[in-house]
């Protein structure tokens, strides 16, 4: 269980990590950043810090100073920017590819970000190859328009693909508050829930 914290504050993250919770999400870098400095200074260590949204490259460098598990690799480009940033802190970052279920039969970009499942494969070669990038697995989004569990049923498949290559590449995070049922059925192995534990999100224009 990856708990989502975003735009709720450290103090929060604090009452969590008291419960036992050492997984964090983040989805804005310069949120995560002022986050990750004020859990340091209340003295909370030991903590996972996973980034979940979509990701700049300008951004690349700050993430690999904190980031455990970077959720949302979805371009080549990020993943030849973020070596270089992994290597310039001598760390290895785990990384997940993100998988498009939501692709339009016309091939229109996604509107949740992604990689269509047809190039997934040579995007997590491009991580594989990287000397300080860990291909960790996949995560995904469920489309806003009909059923997760379809959704989810498909990314299974993809899953199972990419472990018949990368078989060390078992983490498949998927499911949020409203699907995470479905996500558990299809093999999901992290959970990324925000509402469900911290209520709803002041709306963020
Ligand atoms: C905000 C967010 C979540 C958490 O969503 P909830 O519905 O609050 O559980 C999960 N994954 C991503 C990528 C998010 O941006």
């Amino acid at each position: 269980m990856v708990v989502v914290t975003k735009t709720f504050p450290a103090s929060d993250v604090g009452h969590l990590f008291d419960l036992g919770v050492r997984d964090f999400g983040e989805n804005r870098d310069q949120d995560a950043v002022e986050k990750v400095r004020a859990c340091s200074d209340m003295g909370l260590a030991e903590l996972r810090w996973h980034f979940i949204g979509q990701l700049q490259t300008n951004k690349a460098r700050s993430v690999a100073a904190y980031a455990h598990l970077v959720h949302s690799i979805d371009r080549l480009r990020l993943v030849s920017t973020l070596e270089a940033a992994a290597a310039a802190r001598a760390r290895t970052l785990g990384c997940l590819v993100q998988v498009d279920l939501d692709e339009r039969p016309d091939g229109a970009a996604a509107n949740r970000g992604g990689v269509s499942p047809a190039r997934i494969a040579a995007v997590a070669a491009a991580v594989e190859a990287a000397r300080h990038l860990a291909l960790e697995g996949l995560m995904a989004v469920a489309p806003r328009v009909g059923d997760a569990a379809t959704a989810f049923r498909q990314l299974a498949s993809v899953a199972d693909e990419l472990r018949s290559t990368y078989p060390h590449a078992a983490v498949l995070s998927a499911g949020m508050s409203g699907d995470l049922e479905a996500a558990v059925r299809y093999g999901a192995t992290h959970l990324r829930v925000g509402t469900a534990i911290l209520g709803s999100r002041p709306h963020l224009g």
